[in-house]
């Protein structure tokens, strides 16, 4: 079933150098239980996708189509789209110490974060927060829950975060490199609670990473993002064993290997992401493309490159992608 279903989404900014187009167009439906992985640098468009469906785009001029459940978001009353946030959708950034407050006790925010949607005492809130730091794996959640932030270790406050975004029962969680700030074995305990928190409860997730490797774990459907636009489109399993687009065969390149060398330097894409002030002409991705530095043909230069349909369920935004469907 389908929770989330996004058209066509733009997202500019107004800035005194000119107007960042931040997000071009993108297309993506969230089902229930299902994880979709948006992947890209810096600058991607990533973040800023996130924050326009949560309705979190200050100052930003947002077009398309964002729907929870068949209902608008765009352009609804603020009323609207506040009930669903946190109630139904919900967020959870990179770094919990500046998320959560420093001068309350993990379990007042909880607590607090619950009755703003749910009302009832602070009593039953304080006895729901307690639950779901233990639903998230806080060993004697009673007495943490009495704890401020920084007595709380990275990656306890990563979970500590997702209790505070389950604490409203939401269908669906947008998480934020939710493990970037944390160690390889406490990332992969993070990310392995998402699973079984999914599993247990149907959740839709967003996951945004700029990590190839986080999708491999999490994602079913995969959105990979250059420069504000999509530049491949498809499902984890087909992007992993056949990328199509150079970037996102970069990207794959550039993932440590299990069966690498010692001492085998790891590969990156060369260049750096385009200015979204003054993006490169045609396909963003020609100064750093592989294929156009060995072919430069003017297709990669003309025209924006829109996804198109390259193999069933696969979508694929490179000009020179010779089709086979
Ligand atoms: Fe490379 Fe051209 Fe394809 Fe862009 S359109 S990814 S520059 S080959
Ligand atoms: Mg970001």
């Amino acid at each position: 079933m389908t929770l989330l279903e996004v058209r066509d989404l733009a997202v500019e900014f107004s800035t005194p150098e000119g107007t960042v187009r931040a997000v071009k167009g993108v297309d993506f439906t969230v089902g229930r239980g299902r994880t979709l992985g948006i992947v890209g640098e810096s600058g991607s468009g990533k973040s800023v996708t996130s924050l326009a469906v949560m309705g979190l785009h200050r100052g930003a001029k947002v077009t398309g189509s964002v729907r929870y459940e068949g209902t608008e978001l765009l352009g609804a009353p603020e009323e609207t789209v506040r009930k669903l946030r946190g109630r139904r959708m919900a967020m959870v950034f990179q770094d919990a110490l500046t998320s959560l407050h420093p001068y309350f006790t993990i379990g007042d925010q909880i607590a607090e974060a619950y009755r703003e949607h749910h009302g009832g005492t602070r009593r039953a809130a304080l006895k729901r927060a307690v639950e779901v730091l233990g639903d998230v794996g806080i060993p004697e959640p009673a007495r943490r829950a009495g704890e401020h932030p920084h007595q709380f270790s990275g990656g306890m406050r990563q979970r500590a975060m997702i209790a505070l975004a389950l604490s409203c029962e939401p269908d669906l969680i947008i998480a934020d490199e939710p493990t970037t700030a944390l160690d390889v074995t406490v990332q992969a305990q993070v990310l392995e609670l998402l699973a079984k928190i999914q599993q247990d409860r149907g959740l839709g997730i967003i996951m945004i990473t700029h990590d190839l490797g986080v999708i491999a774990r999490v994602a079913d459907d995969v959105l990979v993002m250059y420069g504000g636009s999509a530049a491949e489109q498809a499902p984890a399993d087909t992007l992993f064993t056949a990328p199509r687009h150079p970037y996102t065969r970069g990207l794959l390149d550039s993932l440590p290997r299990l069966d690498a060398e010692d001492g085998e330097a790891l590969r990156s894409i060369p260049g750096s992401p385009p200015s979204l002030l003054d993006p490169p002409a045609g396909c963003a991705f020609h100064p750093r493309c592989p294929v156009y530095a060995a072919n430069p043909s003017p297709l990669c230069t003309g025209e924006r490159p829109l996804l198109r349909q390259v193999a069933p369920g696969h979508q694929n935004a490179c000009q020179l992608d010779e089709v086979t469907v």
